[in-house]
């Protein structure tokens, strides 16, 4: 049986982070002490890494530079044994790049060129339904327009289901399966996790797609409903008005007339993430709140993309909602427990290690 699939259409960026004495005012130069250190992120590729990690086939979609950041961009995935057919380098484009500059306490002053990231469009589109997955992760660092062509898309069917009866949640020991299962030759829908971090304009019409999945922190929340939850109990109503289709902006995601077969209002999942806290989760059928795990957080960079990378393998592998938070929430939490965005993803050992949580056993 194939393991879980995901595809990832989202960002790439070279992070390259200058550790500096202060961080530096107008016109100021400072000087490090120490190295700058050159790394791979963007919250796609991360995502992609995490959901890699924890065993999922993984595709990676998305735009970067044809000079030697893109270079690195690719090989770092395919290290991961990502595949990367989808991830197109664009002729004398620059790739996404952050600079970051540290200050001892850890305060940062990020400027982030998204390069080609900005220059996603159709073609990704195509490159992301081109190869059947379970789920598709949508992460908002690439145009607008893009994300919701992607939603639309998965609504209207995805892909064609490669055939073969596929027993959702069998043969996976350790998971709560969904029960059911896909006829040879019937259509398996994907399904979509859109990650709006950070929120970007336009966000009402990418949410007017209807994504099955929102995943949002607490601060993205407050920034689609125009204040921020103090408490999980209030963050926990606030998921349940993002679910029902609301947000701050006067826009009604998810109520176009087309009857679809996508998540419309009160049928979409909607997370938000509370760092240490854990999460909310509010769907059809389920309000709950995942206390998080208590780890020795050392670096809180990337906890939430390896969260959506994590959350993906286990909607992917037929754990029911409320499991699959709690999976990623000890994802989340090992992220935290080493430094470095990409570096700190876990894998399933690390997962156990760090927080007890047995990651699912995936068969082969
Ligand atoms: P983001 O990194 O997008 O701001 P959060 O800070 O909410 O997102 O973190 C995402 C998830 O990672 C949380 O839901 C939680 O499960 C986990 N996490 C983050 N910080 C900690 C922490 N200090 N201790 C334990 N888990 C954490």
């Amino acid at each position: 049986m194939a393991g879980p699939r995901v595809t990832v259409l989202g960002s790439l960026n070279t992070d390259i982070s200058v550790p500096v004495p202060h961080l530096p005012g107008p016109g100021e130069t400072v000087l490090a002490a120490e190295a700058a250190s050159i790394g791979t992120g963007g919250k796609g590729a991360n995502q992609a890494v995490a959901a890699a990690r924890l065993g999922a086939s993984t595709r990676m979609v998305g735009c970067c530079g044809d000079d030697e950041f893109g270079g690195r961009l690719r090989a770092a995935l395919v290290a991961e044994g990502i595949d990367v057919t989808g991830l197109r380098p664009v002729p004398g484009a620059a790739s996404g790049l952050a600079l970051i500059t540290v200050d001892p306490a850890g305060e940062n002053a990020i400027a982030v060129a998204p390069g080609a990231n900005a220059l996603a469009g159709e073609e990704e589109v195509a490159a992301a339904f081109s190869a059947p997955c379970d789920v598709l992760v949508l992460s908002a660092e690439i145009p607008v327009a893009v994300l919701a062509a992607a939603l639309r898309r998965a609504n209207a069917g995805g892909w064609k289901g490669e055939g073969g009866a596929v027993a959702r949640g069998g043969g996976r020991r350790a998971w709560k399966g969904e029960g059911g299962a896909v006829a040879r030759g019937e259509r398996r829908r994907m399904r979509t996790v859109l990650n709006l971090a950070p929120v970007p304009e336009g966000a009402d019409r990418v949410l007017a797609g209807r994504p099955a999945w929102l995943v949002v922190n607490a601060h993205e929340a407050g920034v689609l409903l125009g204040a921020e939850a103090v408490d999980a109990a209030q963050a926990l109503a606030m998921a349940a008005r993002l679910a029902a289709g609301e947000t701050g902006r006067g826009a009604a995601p998810g109520s176009p007339a087309d009857p679809g077969s996508g998540a419309g209002p009160g049928d979409r999942y909607v997370v938000i993430t509370l760092g240490g806290a854990g999460a909310v989760l509010a769907g059809p059928a389920v309000a709950a709140t995942i206390s998080g795990f208590s780890v020795p957080a050392v670096d809180t960079v990337g906890a939430g993309d390896a969260f959506v990378g994590a959350l993906a393998v286990a909607l992917a592998s037929g754990l029911d909602p409320a499991e699959a938070v709690r999976a990623a929430c000890a994802a989340g939490a090992t992220a935290t427990t080493r430094r470095g965005a990409q570096d700190g993803l876990p894998r399933p050992a690390g997962v156990l290690a760090a927080t007890g949580y047995r990651w699912p056993e995936i068969p082969d």
